[in-house]
């Protein structure tokens, strides 16, 4: 529904009238055959009766578009306040006509007394409420009931305490049942969201389980790699560390060929065992050949047999041996 033409300063331009209220265009909207109305008013009709108002041709809501230079002329119009007939005189541009309204003064507003009904402009409701209201307050009654007395009631004498105490009495339970009710209300709301929260904490714990779970069967099955690593590590350690050779030697010029010393292979081997073992081999010596001695091997066993031949009273030495060693290196 648009403006009344009797609101705005002067005559109105025809071509500003919506061609169904007859008023001035409110959000102008126009049909595909170019004709123009409120959009209160040209929605409805086309959504009922598919077709242009001016029954021309046949159309769709979705066919109506805003005609924006119209509606700008149209907001530039002077037009007169709402409470205008309230004694506002003020006449402002149809697009500021919201923010006066929002603070004129002379906007209606009900009276805030109790049992008035009277409606006034904002700005008299205040000399209304303290000097002139029937219902404004006067004083307590003195004669038991300890209400308060209207103007009213003070002016005709007319208070009656048991009347009076019926009425406050009935007002109370009143507010008391709608204090009641909304309890109710909030506590079934309260009750709805104390369900969805737990529903929700519910959701999270489980999902906090779950992955718990996941993590737990990842951090087993990483053990197990591990454990499994570390065992195959030691077995080829091993494998690496000890392997028994026997070596036999002959004695020559009054030497095996090699020394010995003990103690650990290495310094820095602190977790292999104590023993004896090889430390230098002499070059070209009985022990200095393929598949015999090495330095740092362990020497576990040591036989001795002697000989002596009929044309050499010296001893012939046989040694053996087996060694066992990690740093063949
Ligand atoms: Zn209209
Ligand atoms: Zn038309
Ligand atoms: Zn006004
Ligand atoms: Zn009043
Ligand atoms: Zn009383």
């Amino acid at each position: 529904m648009g403006f009344e033409l009797d609101r705005f300063k002067g005559t109105v331009d025809p071509d500003f009238k919506c061609n169904l209220c007859n008023k001035v265009l409110e959000e102008p909207l126009t049909t595909p055959c170019g004709h123009v109305f409120c959009s209160g008013c040209v929605l409805p009709w086309v959504v009922q009766q598919s077709s242009c108002p001016v029954k021309c041709q046949r159309i769709s809501a979705k066919e109506l578009n805003h005609v924006l230079p119209l509606k700008n002329l149209i907001l530039k119009l002077e037009i007169k306040c709402d409470n205008h007939a309230r004694g506002c005189d003020a006449v402002v541009k149809l697009q500021h006509l919201a923010e006066h309204t929002e603070m004129c003064e002379f906007a209606p507003v009900p009276c805030r007394n109790r049992g008035c009904e009277d409606v006034l402009s904002l700005r008299d409701l205040g000399a209304h409420m303290r000097d002139t209201c029937e219902h404004r307050p006067a004083g307590i009654c003195d004669s038991g009931c300890g209400l308060t007395l209207t103007h009213k009631e003070h002016r005709l004498q007319s208070h009656c305490c048991v009347r009076a105490l019926k009425a406050h009495n009935t007002a109370l339970q009143c507010k008391i049942i709608s204090l009641d009710r909304e309890f109710k209300k909030e506590t079934i709301q309260a009750n709805k969201r104390e369900k969805a929260l737990l529903a929700q904490l519910s959701a999270v714990h489980s999902e906090l389980q779950m992955t718990a779970l996941k993590y737990q069967k990842k951090f087993t099955e990483y053990s197990e790699r591990i454990d499994s690593l570390t065992k195959s590590v030691a077995f080829s350690c091993k494998e690496s560390e000890t392997k028994s050779v026997a070596v036999v030697l002959l004695r020559e010029g009054g030497t095996l060929g090699f020394n010995i010393v003990g103690g650990r292979p290495c310094a820095e081997e602190h977790d292999s065992n104590e023993g004896i073992y090889v430390s230098k081999i002499v070059e070209n010596g009985p022990a200095d050949k393929e598949d015999g001695l090495q330095i740092h091997d362990k020497i576990l066993e040591v036989k001795v047999t002697i000989q002596r031949a009929p044309q050499d009273s010296r001893p012939n030495w046989v040694f053996s041996g087996s060694a066992a060693d990690v740093h063949r290196d």
